[in-house]
């Protein structure tokens, strides 16, 4: 019998699977996603992801359908100390934040993954096989052979697939055949995760996360959706793990807020918080994605966010790779840009994870006093450069995520995108590239939008350039004065290995 061949195969069908297989979907490429479970996890994990990732999700054509199963969350999040003052907030926004939406969304990770999943549905060239699982992988000149057994059936057989995504978690597969090691970012801490269901309104539940920095026992408390609410609970020394999750401790540890008479115990399960970062997301025809690259506390509730952005900045690559357009080395960037990305992320997680974690009396004391208890500093959401790849030029913003604006007609950017490059600016100065650029435009399907929309005219006067380049994961290719700075720009295109 002869043996499958796929352009990509995806080994495991969590949320960073499920959405790249709908953005290969949405590129044309023929794709395996194979996922050793029957059915999503059921259980929640993450809760919280940003205005970026619903961008991500947008452009996979499933905004609305995310928006169904997920609520802004407008107020951000609140760090308070013992006696509810607060330090510090990450910030929220109204509704329309940078990215076209609010700021930060709150779900139940497997109602997410149910949506991501319906949406691979419209591609006939994405097989989805689940309690299939990967058992050896070997990599090749030609391709990559997995060797998978069918669970149900008991049985074993190969497929083969030119590329290799290891979207199969924190205990990954792949990583171990790629002999890749993880970095460690310091943080290792257990907490207790209980999620209930409300049965009735609970007055003075906040709507919006706080985190108790209470050095007698520090918590998180989130409104996820609905009537779910979470609390996360570090553990102290002296904890005993086994007791810790008996409904009795439970109630007793929540109990200022909520009582069993309130809500019914969804779980209650200890996770080791880890910070830690795959050093090598790529070894000839496999590369890392998700949980499976890096770990992070989840303190700013960004694991799956970067799960999110990684497939984002792998999808287009994946695809100018194999349809030819480029020679494989473009998928080398993918971890110079990625990993001191998340990375930031991971690090400031790490710091707030110290804020929080505090157990000494007089250190908290001196932590309120540094942070001013009662006039709380304001932040945002780290916007990291990538590190280095695709992109040219040295001033801020090239090489971060461009925001997207609302455009005259009443759409939003990224719907007049797609999954493509773009080239926005003054109408002029985009007619005086050269024929070669303009033909290397129309081979790769550039989108050009004329500066015609008072948003994006107001971004081009406040960077004071004349135009800007975007990729099809939206982050800003670099930015222009002259048509000629758009020629030189144009050589970064992926159809520059075969246009000489
Ligand atoms: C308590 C908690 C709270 C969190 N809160 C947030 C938050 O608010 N915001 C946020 O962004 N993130 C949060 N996270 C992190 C988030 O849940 C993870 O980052 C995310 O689930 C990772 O997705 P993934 O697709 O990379 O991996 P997973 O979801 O772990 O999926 C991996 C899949 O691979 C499959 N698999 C593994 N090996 C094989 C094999 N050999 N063959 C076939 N299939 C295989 C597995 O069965 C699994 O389905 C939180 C996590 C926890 C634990």
């Amino acid at each position: 019998m002869s043996v499958e061949v796929f352009d990509v195969a995806i080994i495991g069908y969590g949320p960073a699977g499920a959405t790249l297989a709908n953005l290969l979907g949405q590129l044309g490429l023929s794709t395996l996603v194979l996922e050793r479970e029957a059915n999503i996890y059921p259980l929640p994990r993450a809760i919280h992801f940003d205005g970026e990732v619903m961008r991500v999700f947008e452009t996979a054509g499933l905004r609305h359908e995310v928006e169904t199963i997920s609520r802004p969350g407008l107020k951000g999040m609140y760090f308070n100390n013992a006696v509810g003052e607060t330090l510090l907030i990450r910030a929220g926004t109204s509704e329309r934040g940078p990215h076209g939406c609010a700021t930060n969304h709150y779900f139940h990770q497997p109602e997410l993954e149910a949506v991501l999943r319906e949406g691979v549905r419209r591609y006939p060239h994405v097989k989805v096989r689940t309690r299939h699982e990967v058992t050896a992988i070997e990599d090749g000149n030609q391709a990559v052979t997995l060797h998978v057994t069918d669970l149900p059936l008991a049985q074993s057989y190969t497929v083969k697939a030119r590329y290799v995504v290891g979207c199969d978690g924190a205990r990954s597969l792949v990583r171990k055949v790629m002999g890749t090691s993880m970095r460690d970012l310091g943080l290792h801490q257990p907490w207790l995760v209980f999620d209930v269901r409300l049965k009735t309104e609970v007055p003075g539940l906040p709507d919006h996360t706080v985190q108790h920095c209470d050095p007698a026992r520090p918590m998180t408390y989130c409104n996820v959706t609905g009537n779910r609410r979470r609390w996360e609970i570090m553990l102290m020394p002296g904890d005993d793990p086994e007791q810790l999750v008996q409904p009795e401790t439970l109630w007793a540890l929540v109990g200022k807020w909520v009582t069993p008479e309130q809500a019914d115990i969804e779980r209650a399960v200890i996770y080791t918080f880890h910070s830690v970062i795959a050093q090598g997301w790529r070894k000839g025809r496999l590369l890392l994605a998700g949980d499976a690259a890096h770990q992070t506390p989840p303190f700013l509730g960004q694991g799956m966010c970067a799960a999110i952005r990684d497939v984002s900045n792998l999808a287009w690559k994946l695809h100018a790779v194999l349809a030819g357009h480029t020679h494989h080395t473009l998928l080398d960037t993918y971890e110079s840009e990625r990993s001191p990305h998340v990375q930031a992320f991971i690090e400031l997680a790490v710091k707030l994870g110290d804020i929080i974690q505090t157990t000494d009396p007089q250190a908290a004391r001196e932590r309120d006093a540094r942070f001013k208890a009662g006039s709380p500093e304001i932040f945002q959401f780290p916007a990291p450069r990538l590190g280095s790849g695709v992109w040219q030029g040295e001033q801020v913003p090239v090489a971060q995520v461009f925001p997207q604006p609302l455009l005259a007609n009443g759409r939003l950017l990224d719907t007049a995108l797609g999954l493509n490059f773009a080239v926005i600016g003054d109408e002029t100065l985009l007619s005086t590239v050269s024929v070669d650029t303009r033909q290397r435009w129309q081979t790769l399907g550039v989108v050009t939008l004329p500066a015609l929309d008072p948003e994006i005219q107001a971004w081009l006067q406040h960077h004071s350039v004349r135009a800007v380049m975007l990729r099809p994961d939206r982050y800003i290719m670099g930015m222009a004065q002259t048509g000629h700075d758009l020629d030189e720009l144009s050589d970064l295109l992926p159809t520059a290995v075969l246009a000489h």
